[in-house]
């Protein structure tokens, strides 16, 4: 294909692609000579939850590395497209691209991962010039920034300018380094906007919060007052959760209290101190719409999408997924997600995370329960005639 026939099929083919509100990714200039090889179309999928399935704590799991290396072809190109759809996140997709590649051994690419806060970046030309506060472990005002958003600070950063906003601040002393080398400047800090008139018009819970006193305190502040702590009773900002996931499995052998948990908790003492109930929006698994995007972005990572499927009016042809995997630990997370998303999905529960039964989930049971991930990828490739 010439580079010209490229550059136009490629506009043609995102523009007929395009969807009305789920979040798109955005194209990667090395992605294109994946996406333009002359690879068959699969008629399936597969999306990957990654913790407790891909992944435990930071290390390999279930012969994940693996099991990725048998979606690739011999000459290394994708032969099944898949990506990871995980409710954790706190880094840019694009980091957490190169930090699965790492430690997994295959190219993966930042179109590859779908993070719970991905979605936040639908909600651009809502907030791009107004002031936010983004939560979480991790880097989340970072994340935001690369989604565009303009004026945007981390809730550490924010709640920094507010001299004796947490009462009991002097008292923590497993503070990082980090922290306590900001603490010790406050002094000279010089609030990159004018935080004591400009309202927050939005917060964002990025990643699980780290500081749950702190950050509940701040919250409460900036949401009772109408954007500004310390001032009187306001209208509520809104408020996003990337995920609402209760627990997760981590590293540790019983499950760790998840996004979700720190909802409840921010949600009943809003409750208690404020007029009028907590408004917010979740985000992440199981959220229907997260899946039906997902089966747009593995169309995407289709392999010639854009050689020989324009039709005579110069639009490419659209490509339905006989079958889309999603290959999850979680029951209520994973499993009732494929179930809401219907057709084409087909779920599969591994028993290398927060589902350990020996036989079906009773409320949300899998389409097929298997030990490990790579299990479920050999089962995939067998019932695809692919192995
Ligand atoms: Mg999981």
């Amino acid at each position: 294909m010439s580079p010209m026939r490229y550059r136009t099929a490629f506009r043609l083919a995102r523009s007929r692609n395009r969807l009305p509100f789920p979040f798109r990714s955005r194209p990667h200039s090395s992605e294109s000579r994946i996406q333009c090889r002359p690879e068959p179309r699969s008629s399936f999928g597969i999306a990957f939850d990654i913790d407790g399935v891909i992944l435990g704590g930071r290390a390999p799991i279930g012969g994940s590395p693996r099991a990725l290396r048998k979606l690739y072809g011999a000459s290394g190109t994708l032969k099944v497209p898949f990506l990871f759809l995980t409710n954790g996140g706190g880094i840019p997709e694009s980091r957490r691209a190169a930090e699965l590649s790492e430690v997994l051994g295959v190219n993966i690419l930042p179109s590859q991962v779908v993070q719970g806060h991905t979605p936040f970046r639908n909600l651009l030309r809502r907030y791009e010039n107004e002031l936010i506060v983004a939560v979480g472990k991790g880097e989340p005002a970072l994340v935001m920034s690369e989604y565009g958003f303009k004026k945007v600070l981390s809730l550490d950063e924010y709640a920094s300018y507010f001299k004796d906003i947490d009462p009991v601040a002097q008292y923590k002393m497993w503070r990082t380094k980090q922290a306590l080398d900001c603490s010790s400047h406050l002094k000279e800090l010089v609030p990159r906007y004018d935080v004591y008139s400009d309202r927050v018009s939005a917060a964002f819970v990025v990643s699980d919060p780290v500081d749950w006193g702190r950050d509940i305190q701040v919250l409460c502040d900036i949401l009772r007052s109408g954007g500004i702590p310390g001032w009187e009773n306001g209208n509520q900002p809104p408020l996003y959760f990337a995920a609402d996931d209760l627990e997760y499995q981590a590293a540790f052998p019983s499950q760790r209290l998840g996004m979700g948990a720190f909802r409840i908790a921010l949600e009943s003492i809003f409750n208690r101190i404020h007029r009028s109930t907590l408004e917010y929006v979740s985000f992440g698994k199981p959220n229907p719409f997260v899946f039906k995007n997902t089966e747009a972005l593995l169309a995407e990572l289709q392999p010639s999408q854009f050689d020989d499927h324009i039709s005579e009016s110069g639009c490419s042809q659209s490509h339905d997924f006989k079958t889309l995997y999603m290959i999850g630990d979680n029951p209520l997370v994973d499993v009732k997600g494929a179930q809401q998303a219907g057709h084409p999905w087909f779920s599969i529960l591994t028993r290398t995370g927060v589902f350990k039964g020996k036989d079906n989930h009773k409320e949300f049971p899998a389409d097929m329960v298997v030990d490990t991930v790579e299990e479920a990828v050999d089962f995939i490739l067998k019932r695809e005639g692919t192995s």
